[in-house]
């Protein structure tokens, strides 16, 4: 087959190693899906298609290394609820689901994070039943958008009661309400193999394993995880200390395991480079190390940390330890936005509470993580996450014209700090133009549009009902997030009033 060449000629390319406040201005030549070269005045010769990007910021395409598709309709349902029983509310609305609404909500979320910029974004999918149909849903909806996913359905064998402590406590009901029956490993596992059979990893299509969290697989379960991962040369991501009671968790039921779950990880053969734990807010200092020694990663969410009171992750002790870094979006309603510039801003901003001294982290840092960071958490290092030779054609476009850059004085500190995503203009994924000139290519917005529309009626129809039933769980789920605020961790950062 021929190759076709695209030259987006003329725009200041952002390069992770170069001016990152004044990029130099330069052509990208693009042969089918990868850069081929990046300089100033490349010949046109054999040129399929011309880019015009003066007046353009060509960014690397940022990457969501944490995100859930299947509450994307949720997204404004939810404020002020603690994770606990966020869960309570939100797990409900996205298993056992229509086609339908399968199929949009992935379009929905592939849509935003398009529309910000974001090239490829790994879905940690809660998907109920695991079945032939409802993945092909998911990988069709994904192969139309034109995103890059890097895709891992969940697994465990622990039911979602294993998130609260003190679970037996709860009248049988609420234990009921939250889940409480256990998954077959086998069939998860076969489940898996024969995904990865049917819809081989290529082009924008990748997989990674995903155990849920460690409190909510056993140890057969995890090394089952630890093995596929090798057989499949995949990537691990799985939730860890995302909040206060998680530690205790850990200290209470895994005392064989020194208490803690990155030892309870290093004995069944996870903590590996393969390995990214994502939140981790109330790790502690040596687990860190632990992890940095590992060259394990961590997945940082400060937006659904904060917003669902879960607490702020130690990240100058993360920077410290040199551990690998990326940033996720999390949940549609949990954040409630798939906007990596966000998380880039929050994750500098958050520094302040723990740094008062002038240092980082810097936007030229945060851009890092959130595209060669990122990449590196999919095990995508060296294809993913910059403009250079031998990497994959994703990149966004951006419209320096935008009041965003007026005055324009530095690429990095205003995609960061003033970037909002108005400026995304056109983005590149895989060599393909997904989004030019601000009209997506691939999906039609409008007819999505409507379909979301008749899809909510019977959806918010849903909703109502599954709060009426559920609101008798809600004073046992708040005296069990108050409980678990209670025992002395000797970490309370940054917390000033408990309940
Ligand atoms: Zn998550």
């Amino acid at each position: 087959m021929a190759i076709k060449r695209t030259l987006i000629q003329g725009g200041q390319v952002y390069d992770h190693e170069g001016d990152v406040h004044k990029p130099a201005i330069g052509d990208i030549l693009i042969e089918d899906d990868k850069v081929v070269s990046v300089g100033a005045n490349l010949p046109r010769d054999g040129v399929n298609e011309i880019i015009d990007a003066s007046g353009r910021l060509v960014v690397p395409g940022l990457i969501n290394a944490h995100y859930h598709s299947h509450d994307t309709l949720c997204r404004g349902l939810f404020e002020e609820l603690p994770l606990e029983i966020w869960l309570l509310y939100t797990l409900p609305m996205g298993g056992d689901r229509s086609k339908e609404e399968v199929r949009a909500r992935t379009l929905v979320g592939a849509l935003e994070c398009l529309r910000c910029g974001i090239t490829t974004v790994q879905d940690m999918l809660g998907l109920s039943p695991l079945n032939d149909e409802n993945t092909d849903v998911v990988v069709d909806a994904y192969r139309e958008s034109g995103i890059r996913v890097v895709f891992s359905p969940m697994v465990w064998d622990i039911p979602p009661i294993g998130m609260v402590r003190h679970k037996d406590s709860l009248p049988l009901d609420v234990q009921e309400m939250l889940g409480n029956k256990p998954r077959p490993i086998r069939q998860q596992f076969d489940y898996l193999e024969h995904q990865f059979k049917r819809h081989p990893a290529g082009g924008t299509l990748h997989w990674a394993v995903a155990p849920f969290a460690p409190q909510r697989c056993t140890p057969k379960m995890l090394q089952g995880c630890a093995e596929l991962a090798d057989k499949h040369d995949l990537a691990v991501y799985t939730h860890v200390y995302e909040t206060r009671g998680q530690v205790l968790i850990a200290r209470e039921l895994f005392a064989d395991h020194d208490g803690s779950l990155i030892t309870y990880m290093d004995n069944v053969g996870l903590l590996g480079p393969r390995l990214n734990i994502v939140h981790s807010v109330w790790i502690s200092r040596s687990e860190i190390d632990r992890m940095a020694a590992a060259d394990a990663g961590i997945v940082l969410n400060h937006l659904s940390n904060l917003k669902l009171k879960s607490g702020i992750a130690p990240v100058y002790d993360m920077r410290q330890s040199g551990v690998r870094l990326g940033l996720g979006c999390d949940n549609c309603s949990g954040t409630d936005v798939q906007s990596v510039f966000q998380a880039m801003k929050m994750f500098c901003l958050i520094a302040a509470v723990s740094e008062p001294e002038p240092g980082p982290g810097l936007a030229h840092e945060v851009l890092r993580h959130a595209t060669l960071g990122n990449a590196r958490t999919a095990g995508l290092a060296g294809r993913l996450g910059a403009i250079r030779p031998g990497y994959k054609a994703d990149l966004i476009l951006i419209d320096l014209n935008d009041v965003a850059y007026l005055p324009y004085n530095s690429a990095a500190r205003q995609l960061v700090y003033t970037e909002a995503g108005r400026g995304v203009e056109s983005v590149m994924v895989n060599g393909r133009m997904v989004i030019k000139g601000r009209v997506v290519k691939t999906i039609d917005e409008e007819a999505l549009r409507r379909e979301v529309a008749s899809l909510m009626r019977h959806f918010i129809a849903d909703y109502d009902a599954m709060l009426q039933e559920r609101k008798r769980a809600l004073p046992y789920m708040l005296d069990a997030h108050r409980r678990m605020w209670e025992p002395d961790i000797g970490m309370d950062r940054f917390i000033t009033r408990r309940p």
